[in-house]
């Protein structure tokens, strides 16, 4: 018979160990801490294959569940020796979701379950605690309304706020326990009221609709929106936990918090968190009440009036990190942990890999080598290559005067300067027309996540260094400021007040989420420096790694700032990006326009010196890396002349009459120019322009070879070859200009001529082209294109409609489609490698720095991924993970 349901607690558990995939995360936590002999409150898990067969059938549960639960309820039962439903002894669970990947705030918590009105007097009885017992019960009511029962959280908290402002109470441990019962008869009659039926009084109807919450809960939109955002496939399923209740709730000598075991910002090592007395569940994230430090450092450094737990409670405190050195010695990692103390012992409800910032992630797996606890590849391992972003991107500059309007906690590093927007609907919209723009909220809630996603940064009123938008900014690598109380915002006027001065949405700030500090207009950023621990963890990724790392450029800024990214050649040299400069254009429409080729000849020769110094300047920078240099590729259509200017400014130039140079331009004028006459068509038609680019590239070799000793590596590439002829024909002229050159200069210019894979067919003919080709370099961008028969540039208006079909799981052009552009990959390194041994291969497209499509290069065998300057330090990092990986 198949298992369902898996218990643990009581220094044990069923199942193998970590097995996440069915227990899902947090319950194969907890079974871990069990069996670690931690303390944990017992309970059982329904496994994530409940989940799957519940969708697979019709939404409804495999038959041997309800038997499973049932037995698993009884042993519970036996453990904690007290009852489900008995209003003598009654035993209370929280019911909990917990996914393979963690998906924080997707799925709700319902604490208190087995509650009613029998049961809530005999928690009373039990505890001797009146008032806690109602406490509870008023919170059950609740959660599992909003939850379960679809009745908003505000309906309750209206009631509560109405009763507390009638009596003058500020906080809700004013409320006494007589009060407490006419709110709970509020509460009841308003569920009544909305649903037309009572609030659920028997505890396995509970029970049942709150596991039948969470599992349906897998497929709401704040779920379906975060896997797509993480990549985490739908049919991995959630599991549900069903756990023994402990209460933080129990008056002074009770509390719950929220830790890590390291600074999750920075990854220094000291604990870290904050906690509550008196408190239950999610008060510490909600920021209903302002938490309270964990450790007296924090307390110190934060100017907190309230005492830290480690001088409230330091008994429990020492217990608890133990708790910690042991989970981190265990994981070999930093982990972020929930708990909860009753009466003054100790419980551990959660532990999980903590979500980290990447200077963090970088500091911690560096220190875990130092302390033994990892090896150097597994701290290459640890680091996300993507999160490396967020170390690449500016902060403030020092000398910047700062106009400081409004201080929260420094949630997030970081900085970042946007236009202010108050809603995640708006972020959203303001970003896709290309602004940048910083999210302002009272606070948080998983339906912002869009919106945070969209902004540069986020700024909240409420909240602490633990609260939703604090965990959500770090883990997406947003800066953010979290509790900035003194930001007072009107939503309706669209503005904010902060210290006097009022902010205006679409008004630009700047936030600086290391600091915390919120600043009028948009301040002065600096590079990062790429130093210490970054510096080593990169020692160690290009240890590992078998692929070169080279990028796309042609300005020589981004070459010098590739080059300091450890860039080892240039993937990609667009010419083209250099014929349209300003002072260029003419030349270059004087070229297209001229009527025959010594009209053409003419205008190259003008354009030949500009090109020579281009490539000069680059080889300077990247000395004897090799360079590959692409020969013109777009269209001509998109050098024609649009205006009457433009064709006038042609005309004085050449001395040609107007009206013939608008023919001319009509005439070239194309239909369809990304499959018109672009790439070596034009070598083929004007066999003139590459001559001169290859001039250019040659001489270039020469003149920099005088100058610095370097052996400049010229590799010229030759795009958009369909027929192994084209490149036949354009390779000979080419290795004649060399040739002439060589005889010129006096040097011997060290160059590879070979092409871009880009059409379906090249791939597919590789054998053919590669007799002619030194190399191939993929252009995945375009493959893209023409595989699909897909235009990037104007697929974006219905892209959105294939992922949400889920015809496309991932944008084909931000991830390679590793099925059909990556099988003609696949073709063409076999075909073209068997032509000739040893045929270097490489991708240049947006791909080249996308890790899993790095990945899936290393599997392909090619040589070396190509990406743009800022991606190349994420592309090391992923090319030596991929490396790892397939070693392993
Ligand atoms: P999330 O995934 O949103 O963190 P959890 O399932 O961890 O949700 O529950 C949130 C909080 O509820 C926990 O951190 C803990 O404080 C409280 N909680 C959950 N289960 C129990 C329990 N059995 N006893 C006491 N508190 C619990
Ligand atoms: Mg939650
Ligand atoms: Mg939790």
């Amino acid at each position: 018979m198949a298992k369902w349901v898996y218990a643990f607690g009581g220094g044990s558990a069923e199942g193998e160990k970590g097995d996440k995939n069915l227990l899902g995360g947090k319950g194969a936590n907890l079974a871990e801490m069990a069996r670690l002999g931690l303390p944990v409150p017992p309970g059982f898990t329904l496994t994530t294959e409940v989940c799957t067969a519940f969708y697979r059938n019709n939404r409804e549960y495999p038959a041997e569940l309800e038997s499973q639960v049932e037995a698993a309820l009884a042993d519970l039962e036996k453990k904690v020796g007290k009852r489900f439903g008995d209003p003598e002894n009654p035993l209370l669970v929280s019911v909990r979701s917990g996914a393979r990947a963690s998906m924080p705030g997707m799925m709700d918590t319902v604490l208190n379950l087995g509650l009613n009105d029998e049961t809530a007097e005999g928690l009373a009885e039990l505890s001797g605690d009146r008032r806690f017992a109602l406490d509870s019960y008023r919170r059950f009511i609740t959660m599992y309304s909003d939850v379960v029962l679809g009745v908003s959280h505000s309906t309750f908290e209206e009631i509560l706020e109405r009763f507390k402002e009638d009596r003058d109470y500020t906080l809700d441990t004013e409320i006494a326990a007589a009060e407490w019962e006419e709110i709970i008869a509020e509460y009841k009659a308003a569920v009544r009221k909305a649903l037309g039926e009572p609030f659920p009084t028997d505890p396995r109807d509970q029970l049942w609709g709150a596991i039948g919450a969470v599992f349906s809960s897998w497929m709401n939109d704040r779920a379906i929106t975060y896997r797509r955002m993480y990549d985490i496939p739908e049919s991995w399923g959630t599991a549900v936990n069903v756990q023994a209740m402990v209460f933080g709730n129990m008056g002074e000598t009770s509390a719950t918090g929220v830790a890590f075991t390291r600074d999750p910002s920075t990854g220094e090592k000291g604990y870290y968190g904050e906690f509550l007395i008196n408190a239950q569940g999610e008060d510490v994230v909600a920021g209903i009440r302002t938490p309270q430090c964990l450790t007296k450092v924090m307390r110190e450094k934060m100017g907190d009036p309230q005492p830290s737990m480690e001088e409230a409670m330091p008994q429990v405190y020492a217990q608890l990190i133990d708790v910690f050195d042991r989970l981190e010695r265990h994981y070999r990692d930093m982990q972020d942990i929930e708990f909860t103390v009753e009466r003054g012992t100790l419980w551990m409800l959660q532990t999980r890999a903590g979500k980290r910032t990447a200077r963090a992630a970088l500091k911690i797996a560096v220190d875990m080598v130092a302390d033994g606890l990892i090896g150097e590849e597994e701290a290459v391992l640890r680091v996300e290559p993507s999160a490396l972003d967020q170390l690449l991107h500016p902060t403030i500059d020092e000398s910047y005067e700062r106009d400081v309007i409004a201080k929260g906690l420094p949630a997030s590093p970081g900085a970042a300067a946007g236009k202010v927007v108050f809603d995640a609907d708006e972020a959203e919209h303001m970003a896709k027309l290309g602004e940048k723009v910083i999210l302002v909220r009272v606070e948080t809630s998983p339906e912002d996540i869009h919106g945070m996603h969209a902004a540069q940064a986020i700024v909240t009123a409420r909240g602490g260094m633990t609260s939703h938008a604090a965990v959500v900014a770090r883990g997406m690598g947003r800066p953010c400021v979290s509790g900035a109380g003194e930001i007072k915002i009107d939503v309706a006027a669209r503005t904010f007040t902060a210290r006097g001065r009022k902010v205006h949405e679409g008004d630009m700030i700047t936030v600086d989420g290391a600091t915390g500090e919120v600043l009028a207009g948009e301040a002065k950023m600096i590079k990062p420096e790429l130093t210490g621990d970054f510096a080593s963890l990169m020692v160690w990724a290009d240890r590992a790694r078998r692929m070169k790392v080279r990028t796309n450029a042609e300005t020589p800024l981004d070459v010098q700032t590739a080059k300091e990214f450890g860039a080892e050649g240039i993937g990609l040299c667009r010419t083209e990006h250099m014929f349209f400069d300003a002072d260029r254009i003419a030349a270059v429409r004087e070229m297209i326009l001229a009527e025959d080729q010594s009209g053409r000849i003419k205008a190259l020769s003008k354009i030949l010196p500009m090109q020579r110094d281009d490539f000069a300047e680059i080889f300077r920078i990247m000395e004897d890396r090799p360079c590959t240099i692409r020969l013109l590729d777009p269209p001509l259509h998109e050098f024609l002349p649009h205006t009457d200017e433009d064709v006038k400014a042609v005309a004085e130039a050449t001395g040609l009459p107007a009206a013939g140079l608008m023919e001319r331009a009509k005439s070239l004028a194309e239909t369809n120019p990304m499959l018109g006459h672009r790439g070596c068509r034009l070598g083929i038609t004007y066999p003139e322009i590459y001559e001169m680019q290859a001039r250019a590239i040659f001489e270039a070799q020469a003149i920099v070879e005088k100058e610095t000793g370097f052996k400049p590596v010229a590799e010229v590439m030759i795009p958009l070859v369909a027929v192994a002829k084209e490149l036949e024909i354009l390779k000979v002229r080419i290795e004649a200009i060399a040739r002439k050159v060589e005889k010129e200069t006096g040097t011997a210019p060290v160059y590879l001529i070979g092409t871009m894979i880009e059409l379906p067919r090249a791939a597919l003919r590789a054998a053919d082209i590669a007799a002619h080709a030194e190399f191939f370099s993929f252009g995945t961008n375009d493959l893209t294109q023409t595989t699909f028969g897909l235009s990037r540039d104007d697929a974006g208006k219905f892209l959105g409609d294939y992922l949400e079909a889920q015809i496309f799981e991932k944008d084909p052009f931000v991830s390679l489609d590793q099925e059909g552009v990556g099988d003609l990959i696949k073709i063409a390194v076999e075909r073209g490698r068997g032509a000739r041994e040893n045929l270097k291969l490489g991708i240049c497209g947006e791909h080249g720095g996308d890790p899993a499509s790095i990945r899936f290069c290393e599997e392909a065998g090619l040589d070396y991924v190509s990406c743009s300057p800022y991606r190349v330090p994420i592309a090391r990092l992923a090319a030596a993970q991929a490396a790892l990986k397939k070693s392993a």
